[in-house]
């Protein structure tokens, strides 16, 4: 359920609209209601989407975009689009033109402003969710390794898991990232030593052309919590992973192992993105965020978790704001303790 705060939080953000001037035939008027309380919408609404008919999928009109990410942050999207399939990526990519696109995973490194993102937003939550058999094969050394193609909307933790059935190893210390693959992929997600490029044989995209477009590894560069993309990310619909064959009971207690290290160190039951900062060379952010004092430092309903100060988590009713200045104050902080300065690892997205 959510509670009063929230519930206000929201109808503010329905009053106050988009912000923004459409220049549309069709006019759509908000709900009365949100939650169950009345609302009196301050303006008429309309949109500048003509093609959304041709949409398969799910089409959603100012929807709210905080209960699509973990942290519970973020105003309305213009349009929420749930493509069925690649026909219907490739139709907004057609009909889209000048207007903002912004490319949503599981929304678990995110921190979307309080007036929400213009344009369209595509979520892959519900698609491209396929993992296909690993193919094995065997390599010079006598190894047999095995290439498994998945596909972008698939959650990292599932992979993993299902990587392990196979007995293949490789992606088992990422069991525990809450995001998808697609995601995991363009954020280059890592723990314990090994990140998400690490693993990657092959990425299929669809460019903002609307042509599908396989990459290969050598053609893509990883960075810490970035992987580089020629001509921009695009839309990631598939990879392929390579593994090597392991020993099943350890992969399988390698994961457990992983996973209730992350319930005893992370703020895992209460709405968060992960970790803010970035770790700067030589040093981790949430140490120097712990020593520099702030643990439970707060800004309205954000603050510093106990448990890992490297995560800011959603006490019920922070908006963005709250977690910008959070961050600011955190990054201040940290610099005038430490001279070091924090770059952020969390995406910023929308108004
Ligand atoms: C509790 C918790 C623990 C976490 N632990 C870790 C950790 O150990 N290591 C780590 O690296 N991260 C961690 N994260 C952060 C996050 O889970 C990862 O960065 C994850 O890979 C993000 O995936 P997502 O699907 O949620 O992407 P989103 O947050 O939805 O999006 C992230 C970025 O990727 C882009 N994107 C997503 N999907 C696609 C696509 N298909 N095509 C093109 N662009 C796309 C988005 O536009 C955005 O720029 C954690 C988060 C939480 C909440």
């Amino acid at each position: 359920m959510l509670n009063e705060a929230w519930k206000r939080r929201l109808i503010h953000i329905a009053h106050s609209g988009t912000g923004r001037d459409f220049n549309l035939k069709t006019k759509m008027e908000y709900p009365k209601t949100v939650l169950g309380h009345k609302i009196h919408p301050s303006k008429t609404m309309s949109y500048s989407f003509p093609w959304l008919h041709k949409i398969k999928g799910t089409v959603l009109q100012n929807e709210i975009l905080a209960p699509y990410t973990s942290i519970q942050i973020g105003g309305p999207a213009d349009v929420l689009i749930f493509p069925e399939d690649i026909r219907d990526l490739q139709t907004i990519l057609k009909h889209i033109g000048s207007q903002p696109l912004f490319i949503l995973g599981e929304g678990t490194n995110l921190l979307i402003g309080d007036r929400g993102i213009r344009g369209v937003v595509v979520s892959l939550k519900n698609c491209f969710k396929e993992i296909k058999r690993p193919l094995f094969f065997r390599k010079e050394t006598g190894k047999r390794r095995a290439v498994i193609k998945a596909g972008a909307g698939v959650k990292m933790s599932y992979l993993a898991k299902n990587a392990a059935r196979y007995s293949l190893t490789g992606i088992e210390q990422l069991v525990g990232i809450p995001g998808s693959l697609g995601g995991a992929i363009v954020m280059n997600a890592g723990a314990e030593g090994t990140e998400t490029g690490q693993v990657l044989r092959s990425v299929t995209r669809i460019t903002s052309d609307g042509e599908i477009q396989t990459l290969k590894r050598e053609q893509l560069t990883f960075e810490y919590r970035k992987t580089i993309f020629p001509d921009g990310d695009g839309i990631i619909i598939e990879a392929e992973l390579e593994m090597e064959e392991g020993d099943r009971t350890e992969i399988q207690n390698a994961m457990d192992r992983h996973l209730s290290r992350r319930s005893h160190t992370q703020p895992l039951t209460v709405p968060n993105s992960g970790s803010v900062f970035k770790n700067p060379d030589g040093y981790t952010a949430g140490r120097l965020i712990e020593s520099a004092g702030l643990k439970g430092l707060s800004v309205g309903d954000a603050g510093v978790s106990i448990k890992h100060a490297n995560f800011i988590v959603n006490k019920g009713g922070a908006t963005a704001k709250d977690v910008n200045c959070l961050i600011e104050n955190i990054q201040e902080e940290v610099k005038k303790k430490t001279g070091i300065d924090l770059q952020t690892e969390i995406v910023r997205a929308g108004e």
